[in-house]
């Protein structure tokens, strides 16, 4: 059996052409950490002119459709923009967009024609931003318990409740969300799912201050608390009809889940490698320290496997093969090495690894924000014990009948 990935004359030509692009228009800025909000919101801006860019040649998301704005490209030339930008320290998009990686699948296989011809070109060309609204002070992990309503009235529907955790920071321009519209129906038969504009009255967005670290933040890791107050949501915002939210969130929770895996080096490993050589303790660089060594290469191998689970999952989605328990065995994976790395890099590195004081601690603070990272990421997009659960369903444990991964295409 043959591992090697070759590519075509064809790709490495449009290899160059990405590569090309990329240095000409990404400014060296975007990837400094921001350390106040003026540099934060500086970065951000930045962020999202190049977004603009790449949404003009179809290489904001490359494998959406040409029709609703997407790049319309196969899996392999995808896989080459993911790579390029990842040399740029970068993803696609190059900002927090929960809409475009999430919610734009959803409404592809979800939504009307009518609602993919006006909701998703805007998206795909990165003129809006989006934010996921699911979580909720009593619905997390159970989130088919969301309280938030939706109450139909006329064209509109009116929408009161509260969600937690969400977003970034420098705002959206639309949201989407959850929300009950058969407050006393059964289960999983009794939510809507609505794609709303942040700028409706009714709509406070709060600032909660976490303990993580955002890549385009100067605050560590914004995420904000949204109250909605009799908000007039039209119904032609209503996705996949009502009472049917559940069967819709199945979409984006398998790729929230690890099911649209992830493309790139791990760029962390880098850092450390080169903080290691780079350092001295006791006159010798700590890389020549046997227990670091030792720890470097463990860390190696995980973020190993984490990329080729993250390329393998990539492929299964993109190219529309069978899929099952593979995407919350990803996310359990990387949840349990990140949250692992932390004890051994505490260990090997000492307490420096703690501290953001440029005095003791590493450039840009970066293992500092891995200390709390790696715990803070136990929680998003489904904790780690809720990966076990579903992996488990999947695998044929824990129930009679096996789960199937959720509809992505
Ligand atoms: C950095 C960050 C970013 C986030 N971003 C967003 C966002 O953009 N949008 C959004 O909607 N939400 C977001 N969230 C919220 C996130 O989805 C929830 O925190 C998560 O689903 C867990 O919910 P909870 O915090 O209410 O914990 P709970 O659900 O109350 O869980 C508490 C503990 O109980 C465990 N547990 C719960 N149920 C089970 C079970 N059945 N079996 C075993 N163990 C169980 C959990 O694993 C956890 O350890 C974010 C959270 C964080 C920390």
């Amino acid at each position: 059996m043959d591992f090697e990935v070759n590519y075509t004359g064809e790709q490495q030509r449009f290899r160059s052409e990405v590569r090309s692009w990329l240095e000409a228009n990404v400014p060296p800025a975007i990837s400094r950490r921001p350390t106040t909000d003026e540099e934060s919101a500086a970065n951000y801006r930045l962020r999202r002119e190049l977004g603009r860019k790449l949404g003009a040649k179809g290489w904001l998301y490359p494998l959406a459709p040409k029709e609703y704005g997407g790049g319309g490209m196969d899996v392999d030339h995808a896989i080459v923009l993911e790579e390029e930008a990842d040399r740029f320290e970068l993803s696609l998009p190059p900002y927090y967009n929960s809409g475009g990686t999430l919610g734009a699948p959803t409404i592809l296989v979800w939504g009307t024609e009518e609602q993919r011809r006006t909701l998703l070109p805007p998206i795909y060309r990165g003129e809006v931003r989006v934010w996921q609204l699911l979580s909720e002070p009593e619905a997390g992990s159970d989130l088919a318990g969301v309280r938030m309503r939706a109450t139909r009235d006329g064209d509109e529907y009116v929408l009161n409740g509260q969600k937690v955790f969400i977003g970034s920071d420098n705002g959206t321009d639309w949201m989407w969300t959850l929300a009950a519209t058969d407050p006393n129906g059964e289960r999983h038969k009794n939510l809507s799912w609505f794609m709303v504009d942040a700028r409706l009255p009714g709509i406070t967005v709060q600032p909660m201050d976490l303990l993580g670290a955002g890549e385009s933040s100067a605050r560590s890791g914004q995420k904000n608390t949204i109250f909605f107050e009799d908000v007039r949501v039209p119904a032609s915002r209503l996705v996949g009809g009502e009472n049917n939210g559940w069967r819709v969130a199945s979409t984006h929770l398998e790729l929230e889940h690890g099911g649209g895996g992830h493309i790139g080096r791990n760029r962390f490993w880098h850092a450390l490698l080169d903080y290691c050589r780079n350092t001295t303790r006791d006159g010798r660089p700590l890389v020549e320290d046997p227990d670091v060594r030792d720890t470097l290469a463990d860390i190696y191998i995980k973020a190993q496997v984490g990329r080729l689970f993250g390329l393998r999952n990539f492929w299964l989605t993109y190219a529309k093969q069978p899929k099952s328990y593979e995407g919350p065995q990803l996310s359990l994976y990387m949840k349990l090495a990140g949250l692992w790395m932390t004890g051994a890099i505490l260990q090997s590195i000492g307490p420096e690894a703690l501290t953001s004081d440029p005095r003791w601690g590493s450039e840009d603070h970066f293992l500092e924000a891995q200390q709390r990272n790696g715990i803070v990421l136990m929680h998003p997009g489904g904790t780690a014990d809720i990966q076990k659960v579903s992996m488990a369903r999947r695998i044929g444990i824990g129930r009679a009948t096996r789960e199937s991964a959720g509809k992505v295409s």
